[in-house]
């Protein structure tokens, strides 16, 4: 389950399962600020207000004044390992980051796509993975487990994952590329009313997650839905270009 939580006039969403990993901060934003709606992207945004909402957000969540790795995310299966906390300066391309640094905060912009976090048990390293049909397709889930195992010698029992807000199934009407990239027809559903068929992103991840050797009770999936829950969620789909983007953060505390 995700929590609810307000701090500092900030609402966002805490994992309850990495909620007992030690020595973690994470989150997933919301749009509720005070008065604000609050967007806390893109990274390359100029907007003053975008930059000053990270900032509180950050400090609400526990890491205030951390440093933020900016992905440049582009829909890709890439992974990125973070060696060094001067790699937040720069934007690297990718759609995951895993790290075993402290006092770093992954972050990933989501505004529909999967935000899906990650850490081992002991909170010895921290994954934030971003998820759309592109990435699931790659099976970038798959990959950031293995790359967790070869880089951490961590192993896929100690892991715990949550996977965030997203567009659900109700939504997220697909077309044919999509039906066939992804490959396996179980993530697909059907209705009499519906024109085409809607993707369950969360149940491919979460497949993905038990592939790559996760237990079902160290997952938790979101089953709120960013297109339906416009009090609480920006969302493509809904929104269009002019859409806000969510943040969605984990690291390990100094
Ligand atoms: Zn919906």
């Amino acid at each position: 389950m995700l929590q609810i939580k307000r701090r500092d006039q900030i609402t966002f969403l805490q994992s309850e399962a990495l909620s007992r990993v030690p020595g973690i901060i994470q989150a997933f934003s919301t749009r509720r600020g005070d008065h604000t709606d609050l967007s806390l992207g893109p990274h390359s945004s100029p907007n003053p207000i975008v930059q000053m909402n990270r900032v509180r957000f950050l400090a609400a969540v526990g890491a205030p004044g951390w440093p933020v790795m900016k992905l440049r995310q582009v829909h890709s299966g890439t992974v990125v390992a973070i060696d060094d906390t001067s790699a937040a300066n720069d934007a690297v391309e990718g759609d995951a980051a895993a790290t075993d640094l402290k006092g770093i905060v992954l972050g990933i912009q989501t505004a529909d796509c999967v935000p899906i976090l990650v850490a081992d048990s002991r909170g010895a390293a921290v994954a934030a993975i971003h998820a759309g049909w592109r990435g699931t397709a790659a099976r970038i889930v798959e990959s950031t487990v293995a790359r967790f195992r070869e880089k951490f010698s961590l192993e896929p029992k100690d892991l715990i994952a949550a996977v965030g807000p997203h567009i659900g199934v109700c939504c997220y009407e697909v077309g044919q590329d999509v039906v066939d990239a992804i490959g396996d027809p179980v993530f697909f559903e059907s209705r009499p009313h519906w024109a085409k068929p809607h993707l369950n992103l969360g149940a491919a991840n979460r497949r993905q997650l038990i592939n790559a050797g996760l237990h079902d009770e160290q997952i938790e999936v979101s089953s709120l839905c960013t297109r339906c829950r416009g009090d609480l969620f920006h969302s493509y789909r809904r929104d269009g270009k002019k859409t806000g983007h969510m943040l969605s953060v984990i690291g390990i505390v100094p």
